[in-house]
């Protein structure tokens, strides 16, 4: 079997990383740059690592801050018109995956015809065609992996979709974990869990590779060393930099061996319920595990050791049936309600976000094993119950 791999063209990771965005702005040659983020960033001067450096190279720049978290397609369109009529030269996101995400939809949309409804996977008819204008993305979570993703992901009515194409990957990815040190505790947590939650569905995925499974196995690793310490010791620069290349690279993993089931049954929950993406994948990564658990025990052994635990004296199996109870303590320690249930969302919607889930068929086809409409059902059950079912 061979495989695609794919990596945004120039990444800076590591503390101090946003020192090289003054030279990547003068090889763009920008002079008129639409800056995307959302109003707290601006309100807490994180934008001004941004304009600084703009400034010093004699560039202009806008500062858009119509975002809002978990973005709808509304919001989308208004940027992308906005983008259309103000003649930028280039676009840079500084926020967490829901600035990146827009920011990517407005360079690359901004030189296309149509709406961005009509270029959205499920429903558009419409193909991104070519490249838009240069994109510098600097996320302040760890968590989605945007900046090196080539999706968008929109939120509709019930559920969200995604505009995919590699068109959409940025020219520049500015990791800096300086920039993550103001999350509160309730994010880094949200945040981290979606992290991990990439590069587990990224290891166990049917398209996984030698490539993504080094990529996916390293984030667990710095993911669970660290995410405890990010969370109830915000100050602690070790573990939010091993936080920052985590993501990172759980986001390099997933974008080349693909997210599955936790991300296809998450999706319904932000679009119904408006549950913030890293907490629907945080309240479903042990139900959907522990249901998948039988086709992937090998792999969740594996996860079981990158998690810092030891397998030596365990089966297969009981290294795998560790690692679900290991990933749903981890959630419950680090605050993340653990049923559907804490969450408000009553049982009656348990069908209608099946419903919404089996649509998510790009995303269901990474899984170990075929979830039909049934299995999907059964998962949100026990996920509002609490209770770990197997297939
Ligand atoms: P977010 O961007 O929605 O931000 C969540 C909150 O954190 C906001 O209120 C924001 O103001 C705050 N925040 C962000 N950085 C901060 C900082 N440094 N200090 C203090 N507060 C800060 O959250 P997110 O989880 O990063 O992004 C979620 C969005 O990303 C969802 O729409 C999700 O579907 C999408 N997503 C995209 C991809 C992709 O590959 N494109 C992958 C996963 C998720």
């Amino acid at each position: 079997m061979s495989e695609k791999i794919t990596f945004a063209p120039i990444s800076y990771t590591g503390w101090g990383a946003l020192d090289y965005l003054e030279s990547e702005l003068k090889r763009l040659q920008v002079k008129k740059a639409l800056v995307v983020t959302d109003p707290f960033l601006k309100e807490i001067g994180l934008t001004e690592y941004v304009t600084k450096p703009i400034e010093k190279i004699g560039a202009t720049y806008d500062i858009y801050t119509e975002v809002v978290p978990e973005p709808p397609l509304a919001i989308g369109e208004k940027l992308v018109s906005y983008t259309k009529e103000h003649g930028f030269d280039a676009v840079i996101g500084l926020g967490g995956g829901s600035a990146l995400d827009l920011s990517k939809i407005a360079g690359v949309l901004s030189t296309h015809e149509g709406k961005v409804e009509d270029y959205l996977n499920l429903t558009g008819s419409r193909k991104v065609s070519h490249s838009g204008l240069p994109t510098i993305l600097i996320p302040t979570t760890s968590g989605t992996g945007s900046e090196i993703t080539n999706i968008s992901v929109l939120s509709l009515e019930t559920t969200k979709d995604v505009v995919a194409d590699d068109y959409l990957l940025a020219d520049v990815a500015i990791v800096d974990p300086q920039l993550t040190m103001s999350l509160p505790p309730k994010v880094t947590a949200a945040t981290g869990i979606d992290a991990l939650t990439h590069a587990i569905e990224a290891y166990v995925s049917k398209n996984a590779s030698p490539v993504s499974d080094a990529l996916a196995l390293q984030a667990i690793r710095l993911i669970s060393s660290s995410i405890r310490n990010a969370v109830f010791n915000g100050e602690d620069r070790e573990a939010r930099t091993k936080m920052s290349y985590g993501s990172y690279l759980a986001g390099l993993a997933f974008f080349n061996a693909g997210v599955a089931g936790v991300h296809a049954l998450a999706y319904p929950l932000g679009g119904q319920f408006k549950i913030a993406h890293g907490e629907s994948n945080a309240v479903l990564l042990p139900y959907v595990m522990g249901f998948i658990r039988s086709s992937c025990e090998k792999e969740m052994k594996d996860i079981y050791d990158a998690m810092g635990f030891s397998s030596v004296n365990l089966s297969q199996k009981e290294a795998s049936l560790q690692c679900v109870k290991e990933l749903k303590r981890l959630v419950e320690e680090i605050n993340i309600p653990l049923t559907l249930k804490e969450f408000n969302i009553p049982e009656s919607a348990l069908d209608s976000l099946a419903e919404d889930a089996i649509k998510q068929k790009r995303i269901l086809a990474r899984s170990p094993v075929t979830l039909n409409l049934d299995d999907i059902r059964k998962i949100y059950q026990s996920a509002f119950d609490g209770i770990v079912l197997e297939k």
